[in-house]
């Protein structure tokens, strides 16, 4: 297919595509899909090699945030049933997280429900960072804590932190309808911030709100715009207790092309599977592992993935390897420039999100129609609520964590 040969010359020179071409990918039909993938992952391969990053998400402080957040099971007035509890202790979260380090994982990313923190809260992570820094030696910890306001990014990238996530989530155009307690523009401003300190950015999106196949690139575009070293994709996990919990739209075929199109678009970018990876990708992840360079080891935030064992069987099974935190994530050019971890030296890492942070959650929108995915492939996707169990384990509860 021309445009596949096209996006895979156009990703081997870091050349971002035409919206035309990044629609195109979203559009071509089931019967392309393997071909999709295999050009995709041409263009994963020469950044990346077969290395998958992994991930383990911290969950700081969960629950009974006042933001409106409709995807968010966190939010307040959220009835889904979820932990609630405040700040973990340092000593708390560092074990929390050295679970998911003895699991494979080489960055923790520490995450607090919320607005944004306040000083006294920075203080608090600060020390969080100190505690999981000085029992893991060449650990990347990344937080994910909402807004910053001036001077909060500093403070974190002087206590330690090599990155910082806050996901835009859904195109300027819709966010309004996922969100009305902070905007947008806000986002952008945090994320600007923790680039301007030196915070390795990790910004990405939640696919599945019943967003139109334009609003997904525009997203993906502006993402790119701002440069961050890596984009986590959330697949909504429509939560019951959430106002989305009815937008089943995600079909395992339409979460290939997301992906696909994401990696033209961020070809030398950290692209990680975040929330929604098990739920809606079922059996087919192994072919996202073609598609995107890292995924989250283990739990969600606030739900249950599968177990960390099968995690590391899936990778191997596929044929790639978990990734050595003696490996460089971020291809050379993105190192030099300033960004990039992976080098768990000086600057940031690259990554980090979930059905988590910077969104702190993973699920949708609410707006547009109802129905359908927009765009292609019109096949209904089955709800499968039993495949969304909410977290009862790790951080917040006596029982071991998965990892
Ligand atoms: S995504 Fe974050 S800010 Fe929004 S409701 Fe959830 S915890 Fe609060």
């Amino acid at each position: 297919m021309d445009l596949l040969n096209t996006l895979v010359d156009k990703g081997l020179r870091r050349e971002l595509p035409t919206r035309e071409e990044a629609l195109a990918v979203l559009a071509t039909s089931d019967d392309d899909l393997l071909d999709v993938v295999a050009a995709a992952g041409k263009v994963r391969r020469h950044w990346f090699g077969r290395r998958v990053k992994l991930n383990y998400l911290v969950n700081l402080k969960s629950g009974l945030c006042p933001e409106d957040c409709s995807y968010c099971s966190q939010r307040l007035g959220s009835d889904t049933g979820i932990l609630k509890y405040t700040w973990l202790k340092p000593d708390e979260a560092s074990k929390a997280a050295a679970a998911g380090l003895a699991g494979g994982a080489k960055r923790v990313c520490l995450v607090a429900s919320g607005r944004g923190p306040t000083d006294r809260d920075i203080d608090r992570v600060a020390g969080t960072i100190k505690a999981i820094k000085d029992q893991n030696e060449g650990v990347e910890v990344c937080a994910c804590l909402g807004l910053l306001s001036d001077g909060q990014a500093e403070r974190l990238r002087e206590a330690g932190a090599d990155a910082y996530n806050h996901n835009l989530n859904t195109s300027e155009s819709t966010y309004g309808d996922i969100t009305t307690t902070h905007t947008y523009a806000d986002r952008v401003d945090t994320v600007t911030k923790a680039h301007a300190a030196g915070l390795s950015a990790c910004s990405g999106l939640i696919a599945g709100m019943g967003e139109s196949d334009e609003d997904l690139v525009d997203v993906v575009f502006s993402l790119r715009e701002l440069d961050p070293d890596s984009v986590p994709v959330n697949f909504l996990i429509p939560v019951e207790g959430t106002p989305l919990a009815k937008e089943w739209h995600l079909t395992p075929q339409r979460c290939l092309r997301i992906l696909a199109m994401v990696r033209f678009v961020c070809p030398d970018i950290e692209v990680r599977i975040a929330g929604g990876r098990e739920v809606h990708l079922r059996t087919q992840q192994p072919l996202a592992l073609h598609l995107a360079n890292s995924i989250f080891l283990g739990d969600y935030l606030t739900t249950e993935g599968q177990a960390g064992q099968a995690d590391l069987e899936m990778i191997a099974d596929a044929g790639f390897e978990v990734e050595g935190t003696d490996q460089v994530t971020l291809p050379e050019h993105r190192v030099r420039a300033g960004g990039g971890c992976g080098s768990h030296e000086s600057a940031g890492c690259g990554s980090h999100e979930d059905a988590g942070c910077g969104s702190h959650d993973g699920a949708g929108c609410g707006s547009h129609e109802a129905g359908g995915v927009c765009g292609t492939a019109a096949v209904a996707a089955e709800p499968r609520t039993d495949l969304v169990a909410v977290r009862r384990r790790g951080a917040g509860t006596d029982l071991a964590p998965n990892a």
